[in-house]
C-alpha cells in the first residue's frame, strides 16, 4: 500500500508517517530526511541542496527527480511505502504516479494533515530550539509555509478527483491524530 502523508511543515507528517510505516510494517521514504543526512555527509547532492533547504525553500525537481525514482526503486518499497515530504511539486506528482503506474501501483491513500497556520509556526519554532535544524529560523519558517501554499497546496487538487483524498485534522494529541488515520485509512 502506498500512502502519501501530505501537509504543511510543521503539520506532524513525520511524527505520524513513522507510526503508520511502524503500524502497516512497510518503509517510509522522507525527501527532507534524506537530504539533511546528504548534506552532512556533504556529498554532491547535498552540497548542492544545501542552500535552497536553508533558505526554506524546495530543492530544484531537477535535483530531486531522480533520488525519488531511485528511492521507489529499492526493493523495500517494491510493495508499499510511506510517503513523507515528496511529491512537493506538480512534476514531482506526475513521476510518482508514472513510476507506480509502470509496475501495477498507485497511490492508495492521500492524507492531507489540517492544521493552521498561526500553529504551525508555533510548533516549527519549538522544534528549532530542541533540534537546531538550520532551517528552523523565523524567516525561513515562513518561507517555507509560503512554498507550501504556492507549490505543494495544488496537489490536493491533482489528487481530490481520484477519491483517496482524506482530511485529517492536524490538532489534537498524537494519538487521536493517529486514530483519524487509521480510520481514513481503513487498516
Ligand atoms: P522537510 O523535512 O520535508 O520539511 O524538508 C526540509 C527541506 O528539504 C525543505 O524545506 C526543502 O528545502 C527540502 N525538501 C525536502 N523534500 C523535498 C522535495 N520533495 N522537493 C524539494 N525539496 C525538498
Amino acid at each position: 500500500m502506498f500512502i502519501l502523508i501530505l501537509g504543511a511543515p510543521g503539520s506532524g507528517k513525520g511524527t505520524q508517517g513513522k507510526r503508520l510505516a511502524e503500524r502497516l510494517g512497510i518503509p517510509k521514504i522522507a525527501t527532507g530526511d534524506i537530504l539533511r543526512a546528504a548534506v552532512r555527509a556533504d556529498t554532491a547532492l547535498g552540497r548542492q541542496a544545501k542552500r535552497f533547504m536553508d533558505a526554506g525553500n524546495l530543492v530544484p525537481d531537477h535535483l530531486i527527480l531522480d533520488l525519488i525514482k531511485a528511492e521507489l526503486a529499492t526493493p523495500a518499497a517494491s510493495a508499499g511505502a510511506i510517503l513523507d515530504g515528496f511529491p512537493r511539486t506538480a512534476a514531482q506528482a506526475e513521476l510518482v504516479d508514472r513510476l507506480l503506474a509502470d509496475r501495477g501501483q498507485r497511490l492508495n491513500h492521500v492524507l492531507l494533515l489540517d492544521v493552521d497556520e498561526e500553529e504551525l509556526v508555533r510548533r516549527m519554532l519549538a522544534r528549532a530550539r530542541l533540534e537546531g535544524r538550520s532551517d528552523d529560523t523565523e524567516e525561513a519558517v515562513r518561507n517555507r509555509l509560503a512554498v507550501y501554499q504556492r507549490d505543494t497546496a495544488p496537489l490536493v487538487a491533482h489528487y481530490a478527483p481520484r477519491g483517496n483524498l482524506h482530511r485529517v485534522p492536524g490538532t489534537g494529541t498524537i494519538d487521536e491524530i493517529a486514530e483519524e488515520i487509521r480510520r481514513a485509512v481503513g487498516r
